[in-house]
């Protein structure tokens, strides 16, 4: 099964899909994740995304397309994907339809996040994550159990985002309004999409999704 989680930075995305990953046996491809680690690394992709990253614009979709395409040929062909972040244009969109073909493989489901834009910018400038195996945490909203300490696998070492700054955010979002929410119709004529309450807490968007995927 191959899906789709749709909805602004901060909606719950990469959250959702860490959920999937651990209780399905599915595959996170987070276009945002590769962009980082390519970021980090300094290779080629990284020097280029760079500074589009740090003002919140979007990078080429050849660029992102092409990560797409050389995860899915890596990954096996019984394991299902949850595209996160991935298409965010119309350009993504048509050629996600094509990289899943040449993969024999089509999507099942899109599934958008509904969210209040405002309560965005505090969830999104309070996260934080662990540097060692990437659990999201927050300062309001999911503390570790011991402060300092991840509940996953003990470092003691977290990280933020150098976007998740509110300036930032900003132009995160009007760039999600102009060129990824109009891509929703094209997935409406097939019939695939469906809304979950991204306000609702972390559990009962699990179940939500779950009710959808079956
Ligand atoms: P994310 O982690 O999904 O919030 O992505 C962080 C940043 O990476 C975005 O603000 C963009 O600059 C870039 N990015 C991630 N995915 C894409 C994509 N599919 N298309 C264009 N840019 C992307």
């Amino acid at each position: 099964m191959d899906i789709i989680l749709l909805g602004p930075p901060g909606a719950g995305k990469g959250t959702q899909a860490q959920r999937l990953e651990q209780r399905r046996g599915m595959r996170q491809l987070s276009t945002g994740d590769m962009l980082r680690g390519a970021v980090k690394h300094g290779t080629p992709v990284g020097l280029k995304a760079k500074e589009v990253m740090d003002r919140g614009e979007l990078v080429s979709d050849e660029i992102v397309s092409e990560l797409i395409d050389a995860e899915l040929t890596a990954m096996g062909d019984d394991v299902g994907a949850i595209f996160d972040g991935y298409p965010r244009t119309a350009g993504q969109a048509e050629s996600l339809d094509r990289i899943l073909a040449s993969h024999g493989r089509a999507l099942d489901h899109v599934i958008e996040l509904e969210v209040d834009e405002d309560a965005l910018v505090e969830r999104i400038t309070g996260r934080f994550t662990c540097a060692q195996c990437g659990t999201g945490y927050h300062d309001t909203f999911k503390q570790p159990e011991v402060p300092g300490v991840c509940d996953k696998c003990g470092s003691t070492e977290f990280k933020r985002r150098p976007d998740d700054n509110e300036e930032t955010v900003r132009t995160r979002m009007a760039e999600y309004r102009a060129k990824t929410a109009p891509i929703l119709p094209i997935y409406e004529e097939r019939g695939i999409v469906s809304r979950v309450d991204g306000m609702a807490g972390i559990e009962d968007v699990t179940r939500a999704i779950d009710a959808i995927l079956g």
